[in-house]
């Protein structure tokens, strides 16, 4: 992982920043130590990529056209400098694992922007913790894909809670976070799942990525075609997938040649000024609903 002078040089004087705070006696042990750690992680997840053969549990995720989720941006923006802006969030559904979900996180790095990863909470494991912990890092947000990628339409209204309070609970005991946004898998929702899911549900807008047929370059210009301001793009980074990874070199090329800047799905709708907790409501486009 190679930073610019400017980044270390950021780095430092934040480091130093939280030094004189502890020192002042603020209780700011915690931050100190993540962020110090910040390269340790970066080096231990990079080690271990092409090292899990068990991984991917869910090569094949079907058939969601639309995501979204939340999370926050370590650049630290302003409100301002997003007010009037076309805003996009780029999301990624079926991780974590060690093989595509780092080659995601490193491009998102290279651009220096955040996506958000709905994860499937028996995917997350001692082995992609620190997956998860580089997410963090990274200013990415982590959000909800369920515990075991069912159908949840089909499921008992204690199964469905038992999906969500698994995964939940495993994310935080892992990264301290919880998760504020949910993915249906394969989109399959009803009033069950909404009754008993506080999390607001996030769709979105995606182009058959889970599709080996589709290439890279129509992948690339589907999402291109479709972008809209207060969007969520719907990718997949699933083990293996890396027609998508291809694809997002010129994605977000694209995106930024069109103005637009990239958020978390939190962020999204905190700088449009959308409250996402609204009863019934699948999100595509925070602006649309
Ligand atoms: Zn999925």
């Amino acid at each position: 992982m190679h930073r610019s002078r400017k980044q270390r040089y950021a780095v430092f004087l934040y480091v130093l920043f939280i030094g004189i705070l502890a020192l002042a006696g603020c209780q700011c042990h915690e931050a100190a130590v993540s962020v110090l750690d910040i390269e340790k992680l970066e080096t231990e997840s990079e080690q271990q990529v092409d090292d899990d053969p068990e991984e991917n549990l869910f090569l094949i995720s079907q058939v969601s056209t639309v995501s979204e989720d939340a999370g926050t941006s370590k650049m630290e923006n302003s409100m301002q400098d997003y007010a009037n802006k076309k805003l996009i969030a780029l999301t990624f559904d079926d991780g974590p694992n060690l093989v595509t979900t780092p080659d995601v996180l490193d491009v998102l790095e290279r651009y220096e922007i955040p996506g958000t990863f709905f994860l499937i909470g028996r995917n997350i494991t001692d082995d992609t913790q620190p997956v998860l912990e580089r997410m963090v890092a990274d200013g990415c947000e982590i959000a909800s894909h369920a515990w075991s990628h069912q159908q949840m339409n089909q499921l008992t209204a204690e199964e469905v809670i038992d999906e969500i309070q698994r995964t939940s609970d495993r994310i935080e005991a892992l990264v301290g976070v919880r998760p504020v946004f949910f993915r249906p898998p394969y989109i399959a929702v009803n009033n069950t799942m909404y009754e008993n899911i506080e999390l607001p549900f996030i769709c979105g807008t995606g182009c058959t990525d889970y599709d080996p047929a589709v290439t890279a370059q129509q992948r690339t210009e589907t999402i291109l075609r479709t972008a809209q301001d207060g969007g969520i793009i719907l990718l997949h980074d699933f083990t293996g997938n890396s027609q998508t990874v291809e694809a997002l070199d010129g994605i977000i090329e694209g995106l930024l040649e069109e103005g637009y800047l990239f958020v978390t799905v939190s962020d999204l709708f905190r700088y449009k000024g959308i409250d996402p907790n609204q009863e019934y409501v699948l999100w595509n486009n925070v602006l649309q609903q």
